[in-house]
């Protein structure tokens, strides 16, 4: 899977095979593939979007890769910021259902949910550590949940200081190429390797078109690769 800000410009980079595959190791580029299957996706206002990601496929290893738009989640029908808003308000305080209650999404769900959360607290929590360094911004306030459940509210903590440093990290522009490996060239480099190294690890595919819209849970889901709910990689 690869998470895409803004799947019209991931869907011209396929075409025209700029999309880099994202398993280790391999240096192989996508090519199109048929689309993955269609999937309702919820949103907070009840509507049911059904999307149809789509698909490629390395010419080096073979390997398929779903598309999948930053404000969804791997085998979850609802979109991120429902997900999100859930889990706030069980770090606030709220039980199962009146945590679900707002969104309409049922309490077996959203216990499900918090329960996933709370199991992967510490890897989320350091699943952060490598990212980005964050930059604080005034401006881009992150809701500060209570201390009732320890777990929860100290990984949403971490996913919101993350997802602000990623979101400044994003929006900057590519180092630059050169064409010799000399002093401060040789920084530039590494500079452009070590980002080349994030956005892999991170699965995301054309971060510079649409990076400076995504919302914080859409940064949460890129930062977590889409495993918000299924457990980050080591
Ligand atoms: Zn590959």
């Amino acid at each position: 899977m690869i998470t895409v800000i803004d799947p019209e410009a991931a869907r011209r980079a396929l075409a025209t095979r700029n999309l880099a595959c994202p398993e280790p190791g391999c240096t192989g580029r996508l090519r199109v593939w048929s689309k993955a299957r269609p999937r309702p996706v919820r949103g907070r206002d009840g509507r049911v979007q059904v999307i149809r990601p789509d698909r490629g496929r390395c010419r080096a290893c073979s390997v398929t890769q779903v598309l999948l738009p930053a404000f969804c989640l791997p085998r979850c029908g609802y979109r991120v910021e429902v997900v999100g808003a859930v889990l706030l308000a069980a770090a606030d305080g709220a039980g199962y259902a009146r945590a679900g209650a707002a969104c309409a999404v049922p309490t077996s769900t959203v216990r499900d949910w918090i329960r996933a959360v709370r199991r992967s607290a510490p890897a989320l929590i350091a699943h952060t550590s490598w990212l980005p360094p964050s930059a604080p911004d005034p401006a881009q306030a992150w809701p500060t949940p209570s201390p009732r459940l320890p777990g929860l509210t100290a990984a949403l903590h971490a996913l919101g200081t993350a997802a602000r440093g990623l979101a400044s990290w994003l929006t900057r522009p590519d180092p630059p190429a050169h064409a010799t490996v000399t002093g401060i060239d040789y920084l530039a480099l590494i500079a452009r390797q070590h980002r080349h190294e994030v956005l892999r690890r991170l699965r995301l595919a054309a971060p510079s078109s649409g990076a400076g819209h995504a919302t914080p849970w859409e940064l949460v889901t890129i930062l977590t690769a889409g495993r918000l709910l299924t457990g980050v990689p080591g």
